[in-house]
């Protein structure tokens, strides 16, 4: 007799396989990644076919049978269907579950990590705060989620903490302010928001002390409160989003398809919007 389990947890992944069924990667508090096979979810009539689907939080029914975790059944419990409603949003929410994906493990536990997407993916389909910003705020946090949590206090050479020029001194995770940058002979290097192009050992990335405050806050908020700061100038919401991101992809060493995509349709459609 297999023993039945259940657990809670958000489709980051969906996979098709054979004409009828489904790979499903679910991230969950206390097992971290698991993926489920779901028989017949493709098919109209599949009793799994509602948790089936790619950002669905829920409860998820299942059984073992040899290597494979075999879905039952389950219960939506957030199916958070605006995201399918604007085409950046849907976008956005690929590329917060493929990083949620890379950094997660099977048999870890992601709690925090599972909190933070589903705040992210909440405030994405109801469009709480600006895309940018739940973006960035997501991948610092999950950053110091994954162990690399930088130092902000202060500059890491000299120890004063100046109000203006500061740079994200990315792969040591500090802070560098602009004198100490001069007094080391050092250019700071241009971050690039292509992650192809990164390929510097020194990435020095400018701050705003309001775009410095704003990383502070990411790594200490509480996870309910995370998004509830305001950057309403261009340049400091500008040096956030790009400290972020580069922080995030820096230390993962890696870039994303998803992520690259996000940012071409957002750029193709911008003019769009503005008229
Ligand atoms: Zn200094």
């Amino acid at each position: 007799m297999n023993r039945h389990e259940a657990i809670d947890g958000i489709v980051i992944r969906v996979r098709d396989t054979g004409d009828h069924d489904r790979y499903l990667s679910l991230l969950t508090a206390s097992k971290g990644r698991i993926t489920l096979l779901s028989k017949g979810s493709r098919s109209l009539r599949g009793p799994q076919m509602a948790v089936s689907q790619l950002y669905t939080y829920g409860n998820f029914e299942y059984y073992r049978r040899g290597d494979f975790y075999i879905l039952k059944g389950g219960t939506p419990i957030q199916p958070f269907y605006a995201l399918s409603l604007d085409i950046d949003r849907l976008n956005l929410a690929t590329y917060l579950c493929d990083v949620a994906g890379e950094v997660s493990d099977e048999g870890e536990e992601a709690e925090e990590l599972l909190r933070l997407l589903l705040n992210s993916l909440y405030a994405l389909s109801r469009d709480l705060y600006p895309q940018e910003l739940i973006k960035a705020a997501f991948e610092f946090r999950t950053a110091a989620i994954s162990g690399y949590e930088p130092d902000l206090h202060a500059c890491a050479r000299c120890g004063k903490a100046p109000e203006e020029d500061l740079y994200l001194d990315v792969m040591n995770g500090a802070l560098l302010c602009s004198e100490c940058l001069h007094r080391g002979g050092m250019t700071a290097t241009k971050v690039r928001d292509d992650y192809g192009e990164i390929h510097e050992a020194e990435l020095l990335s400018p701050l705003t002390p309001s775009a410095c405050a704003a990383l502070r806050y990411c790594l200490s908020a509480p996870i309910e409160r995370i998004f509830a700061f305001d950057l309403t100038e261009h340049e400091d919401l500008h040096a956030f989003c790009t400290a972020a991101q580069s922080y995030l992809l820096s230390h993962l060493g890696r870039g994303f398809d998803s992520l690259n995509f996000y940012h071409s349709m957002r750029e193709s459609s911008a003019p769009k919007k503005e008229r």
